[in-house]
């Protein structure tokens, strides 16, 4: 008899997977879905394990396999098996992570079939064939039977009806005649235009790169490697070539056989780095694209697990991609949040499961970033990682220093009269770069004309009524939109509580910066960019094409500009305020600020012009802010690490969050105390030291969509011991090392 150990798809979710008996019928392998008796019910499994042997008395039979061959190797059952322990999620949707996209969906992709038509005569009987034909005047018979044989035999039926301009009784009766057969055949859908990109070649090293290379080439090539030395933390400022690393660590990886998966942030922001990967490999590359439709991602999944391409870029759910023969894996921009998934279970930080990933296939990974994530910067010192750093920036021109940077006290500017949205430094310093014809970019972390809009008289501010917060006045829909649930609201013309009629605006956010700039400078172009003026990747490509064949003079945009673009003609760039993040309660605001403000400032001189940054603020002595002005991250990360430790955050202890939402705010505290109280006495009988409880405290967003939220962070060494052992009611979530406390 044998046994086997499945991850069964019931709800709930259960952590640990089931014991059935395999009936010997049954060609089973780990990695199968099979269907299996749960209960009363029959349920969807996925096998991990296969065993001669039971643990339990009595197992149930599986009922039987839907796949023939298992769709998720070894390895990554190993890594679905990690992801469920570590962020305390069900087996089975961790493993679920790892399968053809829609595979855990209603609606199911299913793969694509066309009809071919292939001729059925040898070659040497074709030409009497076509003369009796002829003969017999059916001459669009013999037309198709000379088109397919110009085409190789075998041609796409549309295709051929089309170019032969005959009906389907023409095939009809060539099938008849046993001169062609008509056969369907599964196709992929490819609307990813991989080829037809000028082709490039590797660049010649700099200095500075070649040193960066040689340590990470050695291991590429090495047969035996360790995983302490194949895990390499590249710290290079924007521009430093860290990109072009990346290219030729994956071509030496292909040269020894190996595939490889490269990460980056957000693949709509980065069109030209996904450009340069189809320049250098023409046809190799597998892009996991979020625009893709369901069936062309689940296409080019199986085209992915068939091993049809050297590379595979996609956000952060690529790194379960099921690309085989792996041999390195790259992180781009590490520290960025979108790496981890926050909205639903298993709740994963990309980054995490790379590294995993590359110690169970003996892969080597690249970590990339100009500020790496603190907590990745520390494990790189305690000799986890090996960090690897390229100092210097290097342009199409040759070695260009990085942007000088000015930081303007703007309750200076207050008191000396100013009230506008620029200062005067910075008013000055555009007007100097459009008088020579260079490029601007003005970063304002906020959408919206107005961040809130009050009454006069009474102080009144305009809420969301499902949301805790103000909402925002958007010039271009003329309403009020809350930026938590996207609800919008008329602008009241008196004030709900006083009927006042003195509604005054208040803040600014991107459409007040791009207004302003056109009623400063009439002639120059302006242009928006961000979530509400950049709806789809098409405006996207128009608005970065038209920017870069500088038709465009000053872009004005969110964080989304502060990712993965090239803007060569760009000689200063804005900060029109830096001080969005900085009062938010979250122990990571000031390293959040830092990266912001480095990448954003990072956007000036990329070019052959000399860069310059301003940076307005009201706090010019907070440290994070004075550090990215110097782009200074040592002495950031020296000031960021002595706080962690003395507080205690990671990457001093492990953090998680426990949040619990319910539509009755004294029913949602009461859960919360409840829960809390639970917890502590778990930590006492389980004799566990050094872990402390914050809250129940309300979230930052105390109440969204109509429900309060309330929020419980615990932090210590030993968190692992205690979560497995804290089970959660419904309604409320776990996540294992958020990376928000919000
Ligand atoms: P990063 O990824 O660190 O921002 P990139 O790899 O994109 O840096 O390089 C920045 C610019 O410098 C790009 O235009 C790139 O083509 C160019 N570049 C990089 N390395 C070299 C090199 N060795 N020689 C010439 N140009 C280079
Ligand atoms: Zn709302």
């Amino acid at each position: 008899m044998r046994f086997a150990e499945v991850a069964v798809g019931a709800a709930g979710g259960h952590r640990h997977t089931f014991t059935y008996s395999v009936p010997p019928s049954l060609q089973i392998e780990p990695g199968c879905v099979v269907l299996v008796p749960f209960g009363p019910r029959v349920v969807r499994g996925i096998v991990t394990g296969l065993s001669e042997t039971s643990t339990v008395p009595e197992t149930r039979d599986i009922i039987s396999s839907s796949s023939p061959r298992p769709l998720i190797s070894s390895e990554r059952i190993s890594l679905a098996l990690w992801v469920s322990d570590y962020y305390v999620a069900p087996v089975f949707s961790a493993l679920a992570l790892m399968l053809p996209p829609g595979f855990n969906s209603k609606r199911q992709p299913k793969p694509k079939h066309q009809k071919y038509l292939v001729l059925d005569v040898a070659v040497e009987e074709l030409s009497p064939i076509l003369e009796r034909l002829k003969k017999a005047r059916a001459t669009k018979q013999a037309g198709v039977l000379e088109m397919l044989q110009a085409a190789g035999g075998k041609m796409e039926s549309g295709l051929a009806l089309k170019n032969a301009g005959c009906g389907r009784e023409v095939i009809t009766a060539l099938k008849n005649r046993r001169l062609m057969r008509e056969v369907s055949e599964e196709v992929f859908r490819d609307p990813i235009a991989r080829t037809g990109h000028p082709l490039e070649f590797p660049l010649q090293f700099t200095d500075g790169q070649q040193t960066a290379w040689n340590p990470i080439r050695d291991v590429i090539r090495a047969d035996d490697r360790m995983a302490a030395t194949s895990i390499f933390l590249l710290r290079g400022v924007t521009g430093s070539g860290k990109t072009e690393l990346y290219l030729q660590a994956l071509a030496e990886t292909v040269r020894m056989g190996r595939k490889g998966i490269c990460l980056v942030p957000e693949i709509s922001l980065t069109p030209q780095v996904i450009d340069r990967f189809f320049a250098r490999f023409p046809g190799k590359v597998a892009v996991m694209h979020s625009a893709l439709t369901a069936g062309e991602l689940y296409d080019e999944w199986h085209r992915i697990a068939r091993g049809d391409f050297d590379i595979v870029i996609g956000p952060r759910s690529a790194i379960f991609a099921p690309q085989p023969n792996l041999g390195l894996i790259i992180v781009d921009e590490e520290h960025e949040w979108a790496y981890k998934q926050s909205e639903k279970s298993p709740r994963y930080h990309a980054r995490e499961v790379a590294i995993q990933l590359a110690r169970l296939t003996n892969s080597v990974l690249i970590m990339g970033s100009a500020t790496p994530d603190v907590e990745t910067y520390y494990r790189a010192t305690q000799s986890e990682f090996k960090l690897v750093e390229l100092a210097e920036r290097v342009t199409p021109l040759g070695l260009s220093p990085l942007p000088e940077v000015d930081i303007v006290d703007m309750r200076r500017e207050l008191k000396s009269g100013n009230q506008g949205i620029f200062s005067r430094a910075l008013q000055s310093a555009m007007t100097e770069s459009l008088n020579r014809h260079e490029q601007i970019i003005l970063f304002i972390n906020r959408r919206g004309r107005a961040t809130f809009i009050a009454c006069r008289d009474c102080g009144y501010v305009m809420n969301c009524r499902r949301c805790s917060g103000a909402l925002t006045y958007h010039y271009a829909e003329k309403r009020l939109i809350c930026h938590r649930c996207r609800r919008s609201y008329p602008v009241p013309r008196k004030c709900p509580q006083c009927s006042g009629r003195e509604i005054k605006y208040f803040g600014i956010g991107t459409e007040s910066v791009e207004a302003e700039c056109r009623k400063l400078f009439p002639g120059a172009g302006v242009i928006r960019f961000d979530s509400d003026a950049i709806t789809d990747a098409s405006i996207l490509q128009r608005v970065v094409d038209s920017f870069r064949n500088r038709s465009i003079d000053i872009l004005v945009g969110t964080q989304m500009l502060a990712k993965g673009l090239d803007f060569p003609g760009v000689s200063l760039v804005g900060i029109v305020s830096a001080d969005t993040n900085l009062n938010l309660p979250d122990f990571r605001s000031g390293e959040r600020t830092f990266q912001l403000l480095c990448q954003v400032e990072g956007r000036a001189g990329r070019g052959i012009f000399k860069g310059r940054a301003v940076v307005q603020t009201y706090n010019p002595d907070y440290y994070a802010i004075k550090f990215a002005a110097k782009h200074d991250y040592a002495d950031f990360y020296a000031n960021e690490i002595r706080y962690r430790r003395e507080f205690g955050y990671p990457p001093f202890n492990s953090m998680a969050r426990m949040a619990f939402r319910h539509s009755n705010e004294s029913k949602c505290f009461e859960e919360a105390e409840r829960r809390a109280g639970f917890i502590s006495r778990t930590i006492v009988e389980k004799g566990l030291t050094g872990i402390k409880i914050i809250g129940p405290a309300p979230a930052y967003v105390i109440k969204l969509r109509g429900k309060f939220q309330v929020q419980i962070i615990l932090l210590g060494r030993e968190l692992h011991d205690l979560l497995h052992d804290v089970d959660l009611p419904e309604g409320w979530i776990l996540d294992v090392d958020p990376v928000g406390m919000l």
